[in-house]
């Protein structure tokens, strides 16, 4: 298996920039998983490390080698798509089969090859029927095969579950990763989807309009977010961005929140901003009868076994995720504090973590 290292990698059509001089790399044998709204920039970058679209500029690497310049089918890359392109008219052998048949691969290694393929999906029962009567997650299943029968150096895979509904959605995440850890491969998948990235990732890169926010893990994502961007889209319902007043003295352990002064981790360093704000998990709000922020119930939906408290305050909404055992009272007043150890400060101009 490979790595794929993506050196200032820049796309522009016209005067439109889609990808602005993205760098990272995907080790070895990761699942590594670009992570971020419709149009930032995902399938452009995935389709350049294809070979489907030329950069404007910048460098793609594949185990060393630069591979910019060649065209898709010289890479050894297999590319799977949402709208998995099955041909209608051949049975599913004959699908997964098409690659190695192209090649001009022998017979007896091909029925050998695609056997196997469909062993490690479990589809081997099916290998005689025709794709067209298939339920959506043996199509994809037919599709991954024809991926993976070519063994090829890496996958690229653009919203691969995105035409599957909710149920069979979860189902393949499991199955994804599952293949993923028995085959060992270097896999770069593309998704919108928090939740699929958040399952399946080693190493997710969160993209904003064609730039890379932060690359990292999916718990440095979730508890750490390196900018406001990150914070407001990981997280359902997201981090609640509170503002706050600064400057901190380097060490400084308190910020003013509203009336109330929340305490942060001692472990900040100085900044001369004024306008702060303050990143606080729902699961961080905790409710108290006396000082904290003061507001007030506006609703609370229930989940089971917690529920999301919506609170009015002074320094805006906020969102509280507690056990439904909590009683709550729509129009109560309360008070809100914050564990002060996981909290995240921002600088509201750069849009960039102090912490
Ligand atoms: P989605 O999930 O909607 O596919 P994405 O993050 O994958 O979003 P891209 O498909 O990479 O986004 O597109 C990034 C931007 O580049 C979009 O604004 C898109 O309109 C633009 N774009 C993509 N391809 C072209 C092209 N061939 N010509 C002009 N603009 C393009």
């Amino acid at each position: 298996m490979a790595e794929i290292r993506v050196e200032n990698l820049h796309k522009s059509f016209g005067e439109f920039v889609a990808v602005k001089n993205s760098s990272f790399t995907v080790a070895s044998g990761e699942f590594f998983v670009m992570l971020g709204p419709s149009g930032c920039g995902k399938t452009t970058t995935l389709r350049m490390i294809a070979g489907l679209e030329l950069p404007s500029s910048g460098l793609i690497r594949l185990d060393g080698d630069d591979v910019t310049q060649l065209r898709a089918s010289a890479r050894d890359i297999a590319f799977v798509f949402q709208l998995f392109a099955l041909y209608p008219h051949m049975n599913v052998r004959k699908n997964i089969a098409y690659p190695l048949a192209n090649q001009g691969v022998a017979k007896p290694e091909i029925k050998t090859r695609v056997e196997e393929a469909a062993r490690t999906l479990r589809i081997g029962h099916l290998l005689d029927r025709s794709v067209s009567g298939l339920s959506g997650g043996d199509r994809q299943r037919v599709a991954l095969g024809r991926a993976i029968v070519r063994n090829p150096k890496a996958f690229l895979m653009d919203e691969p579950l995105g035409a599957l509904d909710t149920e069979l959605r979860e189902a393949m995440i499991a199955e994804l990763r599952a293949l993923h850890d028995r085959l060992g491969a270097t896999t770069l998948y593309v998704t919108h989807d928090q939740l699929e990235a958040m399952a399946m990732a080693d190493k997710i890169a969160v993209m904003n309009k064609g730039v890379i926010e932060q690359f990292d893990t999916p718990q440095q994502i979730y508890g750490r977010p390196a900018t406001l961007f990150v914070a407001d889209f990981i997280g359902s319902p997201p981090m609640n961005l509170i503002p706050c007043r600064g400057p901190l003295a380097p060490g400084a352990t308190t910020v003013q929140v509203g009336e109330t002064v929340a305490g942060i981790p001692a472990v900040l360093d100085g900044t001369t901003a004024t306008d702060l704000v303050l990143g606080v998990r729902p699961e961080q709000v905790q409710l108290v009868d006396e000082g904290g922020l003061r507001g007030e119930v506006f609703g609370a939906e229930y989940l089971g076994t917690t529920q999301i408290v919506t609170l009015r305050t002074g320094a805006g909404t906020v969102r509280a995720r507690l056990s439904s055992a909590e009683t709550v009272t729509v129009g109560a007043p309360v008070g809100l504090a914050f564990r002060p150890e996981k909290l995240s400060l921002f600088d509201k101009a750069t849009g960039r973590a102090l912490r």
